[in-house]
């Protein structure tokens, strides 16, 4: 990120244009949005600009250093390269950030474009990379956005301090979520900004009365890596979040989603490696949810497939917290897409296994004769470690060397690798992975 985005107090701002035509014109504009004090120097200056005054302060030769004292921002908008060159140079030596329009490299700062319901600002920038984009985003907000957002929000700032009477977290989320959502805007539409006082009044009565929350825990499918994979579901769950207890496997581009102020706690889960109690995850989601927090327990691929699901939602109802669970991509599933393959085919497979390769005590045992056989479909997960003792077993129930083996390495991620090998290659292949992977 080389243009960081700031919101800049204007009001008590003092802003200099150099120009006097259209590019001064449209920068003028966006200008007047704000309070800031505004002064525009050009020898011509049309009559559309001149018409500004003395909301404009206008000096009718060319920019010079005087012009530039307490300016906090100069806009170099002339249109000729030399002449805002030597604004530019002027207003750097007067020590203000210059903006020399339509040239990226010259300029201290970028006006991004602006979606504006004021208090709420969207400002969209690419860093000069895709104005095309650009307007494609600012014409999906313009669309999104009610134009009464300006006014429920500036509201909702009156009744900030009332509102903070409210439990801080979910409760308070919760009404503002009802506001902003529905009372707010219904209000609006039938009685207008005074309409939606009285309902904002009313709800926060409401809310004030109303008994205090029960916590819950959502097991959410963080899917196997991609986070286009999510449901919307879980992505709307990760939005409300208090708490979110995630596994290793999450990636971060997963994480990011939750929303910002969400705890996020990881409790570490690899096969063989560093992990969590179990127990610990248990007391965690008890404590937190007790609380009455809204926590998402956010687990790699299906939160139902090798995740030991059960146990924790059996503690959760031995300790009286609501749980439910919402299903996902489990990695099976993402590694048979990847290599663009069906896990049952007519004709050739009626079942499909999905194994562990290791369970609590080790390498997992299994119906070793059934997976050998002709046409099984197995995946395997965790089976990184474990190839060879399922290789050595596959071998012993008489399959052959031949045996068709695909790893997938980081399935549905950008890392993600494919490797088409046979039972005789397994062990080979697995060690040289890093990445979760799935064997099929
Ligand atoms: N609940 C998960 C599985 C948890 S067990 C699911 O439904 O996918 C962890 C194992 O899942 C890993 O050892 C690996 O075998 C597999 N796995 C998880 N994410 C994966 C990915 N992106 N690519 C390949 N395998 C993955």
């Amino acid at each position: 990120m080389q243009h960081f985005p700031v919101f800049l107090d204007m009001a008590r701002a003092r802003v200099v244009i150099g120009g006097g035509g259209e590019i001064a014109l449209a920068k003028l504009r966006l200008l007047l949005k704000t309070q800031a004090q505004i002064t525009l120097c050009a020898p011509d200056i049309l009559p559309e600009i001149a018409a500004f005054a003395p909301r404009i302060t206008l000096v009718r030769r060319p920019l010079l250093g005087c012009d530039l004292g307490g300016g906090r921002l100069v806009y170099a908008a002339t249109g000729i390269a030399r002449e805002d060159a030597r604004i530019a140079a002027l207003g750097a030596r007067a020590g203000a950030l210059v903006n020399v329009v339509d040239n990226l490299e010259a300029s201290d700062f970028i006006t991004p474009a602006i979606v504006d319901r004021a208090p709420v600002v969207i400002a969209i920038g690419t860093e000069g990379a895709a104005p095309v984009l650009v307007r494609k985003i600012k014409a999906q907000l313009e669309a999104a956005l009610p134009q009464s957002l300006g006014v429920l929000a500036r509201i909702g700032k009156r009744f900030r301090a009332m509102a903070e009477h409210l439990p801080q977290g979910a409760r308070r989320r919760d009404f503002w979520a009802e506001y902003y959502d529905t009372i707010g805007p219904r209000a609006f539409v039938s009685r207008g900004e005074f309409g939606v006082e009285t309902a904002l009044d009313a709800l926060l009565a409401r809310h004030l009365d109303a008994a205090p929350a029960k916590g819950h825990v959502d097991f959410v499918s963080a899917g196997p890596g991609d986070p286009e994979l999510l449901t919307l579901k879980a992505r709307a769950l990760l939005d409300r979040a208090d708490v979110v207890i995630h596994d290793r496997l999450v990636t971060a581009e997963i994480l990011e989603l939750a929303r910002r102020e969400a705890l996020l706690i990881s409790v570490g889960k690899e096969g063989f490696g560093p992990s969590t109690p179990q127990a610990d995850i248990h007391r965690l989601m008890i404590a937190h949810a007790g609380a009455g927090a809204h926590v998402v327990r956010l687990k790699g691929g299906d939160a139902s497939v090798f995740g030991r699901l059960d146990e924790e939602t059996s503690a959760l109802s031995a300790a009286g917290i609501e749980w439910q669970v919402v299903p996902g991509v489990t990695a099976a599933s993402a590694a048979a897409a990847s290599i663009g393959q069906s896990l049952t085919s007519r004709g050739r497979n009626r079942a499909l296994r999905l194994i562990t390769a290791q369970d609590m005590q080790g390498y997992a045992d299994q119906d070793w004769r059934a997976l050998a056989g002709p046409g099984a479909v197995t995946a395997v997960y965790m089976g990184k470690r474990a190839a060879r003792f399922v290789q050595g077993r596959l071998f012993m129930h008489g399959a052959s060397p031949d045996m068709a083996v695909t790893l997938v390495e980081n399935a549905s991620r950008p890392e993600q690798r494919i490797i088409a090998t046979t039972l005789a290659g397994l062990p080979q292949q697995a060690a040289a992975l890093s990445g979760p992977a799935i064997i099929l």
